[in-house]
């Protein structure tokens, strides 16, 4: 496994010549969509309104708020937002109504707002499609959401398909069964010769492995390099424009 930290090109696909990756299949939030503001945003919030809630009633509590970099490092290794509230000076009996507050407003439309695309992903996307990779979104986001989010940014129109789910509620739980699922449904439907997985996290990886396919695991998302490893992707990329130059411009891009 090797990361590339850097895009390094080695060979130039000469045109008319065909990439040996055909198909790639790609996540949504992490890959293309930096959500850590609308994260750390929501996390902040609930964090507030149980302060709130419970001053109200009269038990004032005691909090030790997470900066944004320490609340994405534990995001980054997979701690529980359980785990983040009790680091954060939430004592047990407090930490069920923390949560029924995050997953409350993380899909709330002023927070959606915080997502931004990550830099170079025009490029990338733009890239891939001009050499002649065809683009299928695999996503746990809404999908008639995710639609109208590319189409806002002129991007629609590069990928062949678009699979997401019609629950807000999917995405931030990250279910890997499901998104093995949309990927089946994306692979019998949109693959065309030889296809790749690329996401953030380990339901991304996990899914690419239930249906035989190449992941590439991306460390600009919601997980690190460490975490991310022990999951075995072919390969660990930073983001999304150092993908496309290794597929682009390597001779075995998914090999170990
Ligand atoms: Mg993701």
């Amino acid at each position: 496994m090797i990361l590339e930290t850097a895009p390094t090109p080695k060979t130039l696909v000469k045109r008319g010549q065909q990439p040996q990756v055909r198909t790639l299949f790609c996540d949504f939030d992490g890959p293309l969509v930096d959500v850590s503001d609308r994260y750390y945003h929501t996390y902040q919030l609930a964090l507030a309104n149980t302060f709130d809630y419970y001053r109200e009633k009269g038990q004032p509590l005691y909090l030790t708020p997470l900066d944004k970099a320490q609340f994405w490092q534990m995001k980054q290794q997979r701690i529980s937002d359980e785990q983040i509230a009790s680091c954060s000076g939430l004592q047990d009996e407090h930490i069920s109504y923390f949560l029924q507050q995050v997953s409350g407003i993380v899909n709330d439309c002023s927070l959606l707002e915080k997502d931004k695309f990550h830099q170079g992903v025009h490029w990338a996307l733009a890239l891939l499609h001009s050499q002649g990779v065809q683009l299928v979104l695999v996503t746990l986001r809404c999908q008639d959401q995710v639609r109208q989010i590319l189409t806002n940014y002129g991007l629609l129109r590069l990928f062949q398909g678009v699979y997401g789910t019609s629950d807000e509620t999917a995405a931030y739980g990250n279910n890997i069964e499901c998104k093995t699922g949309l990927l089946k449904q994306a692979l019998q439907e949109q693959a065309d010769g030889k296809g790749v997985m690329v996401g953030d996290t380990e339901a991304d990886i996990l899914a690419a492995k239930a249906v035989g396919m190449p992941a590439i695991a991306l460390t600009c998302g919601i997980r690190s390099f460490e975490y991310l490893q022990q999951f075995e992707p072919d390969y660990i990329c930073h983001d999304l424009l150092s993908t496309a130059y290794h597929l682009l411009w390597t001779s075995n891009p998914t090999a170990n």
